[in-house]
């Protein structure tokens, strides 16, 4: 009933008229009625005084006549399909205008969540795009009620309820792409504030090729996943796309060899991956990553994936694992690759031990590629190239100017940069006297290893991203 609402509340009445809208009005109409008309309608209406009388008789005829049938329709096709199609939503109701607007818009753009944002006059609608939060529009704090209200008829929440925080879910048909939005309320004190998840899952499940591996760490990784046994790891902290690169190691095992029996626990299951069993952790029936390592080992494996090493009987379990014929891939929270040996020994696990399984670690970041729709050349600043390390003097480097198709940013997407180790014979024998991650570091190097810092560089000089993207990543740590 948002629209009647809104007619009643506001002193308003919107109808089709023969070339435009036509807008009644009366003489208490309040003025901010006319704002949030502009807002919602976006478009000419032509505006007609009424004597309150007539006014009232109007809008009671435009009660009775259209909208109720129509609205419950609408209401009841959310709770029984469960499926909302917003392309060939023909609603009048500017609410659901609105949100749906929002929600094509973000979705187009790749935006991960969408964010509604209470204030003391103004509500805020901000995006995630490529990691980074940015504002998106205003609208009048007056309907900020009705927008909650109606995302919580979408997501099948308690419309009464604003005192609690509530979580729901929406399955939304856009065209012939179909995906589901989590969705968060959460009360503050100017109000609720909301946030939508955007679940996209056909854009997240990324080969190997498309992760933006360099071809000599791409070969590695490559390697790494032909071993039939032993322990491989990607470090870097959280959001630096850890799991995208496991998941890409695990399609590429399961094309090369489609009948090795690989099982994952995990924690969440992020994408579910067709002919992989994936067990879910969930400590409240005692499902750990420990005692899901220790099940999947009586189930025949030959590949493991371990969402993550967090603790020591983890660490220790994946160890064993590795040493016994399985290839295990897992995750720790290191900045870099060399720093993953210390981590391990820190853990309690013996030199020679890691020495014996220890394939490779790939650390990685996630930078934000240059909107190639306003990409342009600019001579590098000394102080950049300082940045760099580069001593030449002229440089052309790249920026994004900013377009409506990166909502001027100037960045559209995202690419990683890496760092990946090889564990050499060489490199094992240094295990056995150090977990000193420099002095591993330095040896590496003279086998080629190249860290995330010149990997960035040439992403920076290739006119993939920016020095500023660049520096700003690697700052974060
Ligand atoms: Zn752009």
């Amino acid at each position: 009933m948002l629209s009647i609402d809104f007619f009643k509340k506001n002193k308003i009445i919107v109808e089709p008229g023969e070339w435009e809208l036509k807008v009644y009005y009366t003489e208490d109409t309040p003025e901010e009625a006319f704002e949030k008309l502009r807002f919602f309608l976006g478009r000419p209406f032509k505006l007609e005084k009424l004597d309150t009388r007539e006014f009232s008789e109007r809008l009671e005829k435009f009660i009775l006549e259209s909208k109720e049938e129509k609205e419950f329709e609408e209401t009841k096709e959310f709770q029984e399909k469960k499926t909302v199609d917003i392309l060939s939503s023909d609603s009048e109701a500017p609410v659901v205008n609105f949100i749906n607007r929002i929600i094509i818009r973000a979705s187009r753009l790749g935006a991960s969540d969408i964010h509604f944002d209470p204030g003391e006059k103004e509500g805020l609608v901000r995006l995630r795009l490529d990691g980074v939060l940015q504002e998106f529009e205003k609208f009048p704090m007056g309907v900020y009620p009705q927008v909650v209200s109606r995302i919580k008829v979408m997501s099948g929440l308690n419309v009464a309820e604003k005192l609690k925080p509530q979580d729901g879910r929406i399955r939304i048909k856009l065209g012939d792409k179909e995906f589901d939005i989590r969705v968060s309320v959460l009360p503050t004190i100017f109000g609720e504030r909301v946030v939508l998840r955007l679940l996209d899952q056909d854009t997240k499940l990324l080969s190997l090729e498309e992760l933006g591996l360099s071809h000599e760490d791409y070969k590695k990784v490559e390697r790494f996943a032909k071993k039939p046994y032993g322990l491989i790891l990607v470090t870097g902290p959280t959001g630096a796309g850890k799991s995208t690169t496991l998941y890409a190691m695990l399609l590429l095992i399961k094309k090369l060899f489609p009948h090795k029996n690989i099982i994952t626990v995990e924690d969440p299951v992020e994408y579910q991956v067709p002919g992989i069993a994936q067990v879910q952790v969930n400590p409240k029936v005692g499902l750990t990553f420990a005692t899901g390592l220790r099940s999947i080992l009586r189930q025949d494996p030959d590949v493991i994936l371990v969402g993550e090493i967090r603790d020591a009987e983890t660490a220790d379990i994946s160890i064993h694992a590795a040493l016994t014929g399985h290839l295990v891939l897992s995750t720790l929270h290191t900045n870099d690759a060399p720093t993953a040996i210390t981590r391990l020994v820190d853990m309690g696990i013996e030199p020679f031990l890691i020495a014996s399984c220890l394939e490779g670690v790939i650390a990685q970041r996630l930078v934000r590629k240059i909107c190639k729709f306003c990409k342009e050349e600019y001579p590098a600043s000394e102080e950049e190239l300082s940045t760099l390390g580069i001593s030449a003097s002229e440089v052309k480097l790249y920026r994004g100017k900013g377009c409506e198709n990166c909502l001027g940013t100037g960045y559209k997407g995202r690419t990683g940069i890496f760092e990946v180790l090889e564990v050499t014979e060489e490199l094992k024998k240094i295990i056995l006297k150090t977990s000193d991650a420099n002095e591993i570091r330095e040896v590496a190097k003279l086998q080629g290893f190249k860290t995330l810092k010149e990997d960035g560089i040439s992403k920076v000089l290739k006119g993939i991203t920016t020095v500023s993207e660049f520096i700003a990543v690697l700052e974060r740590d």
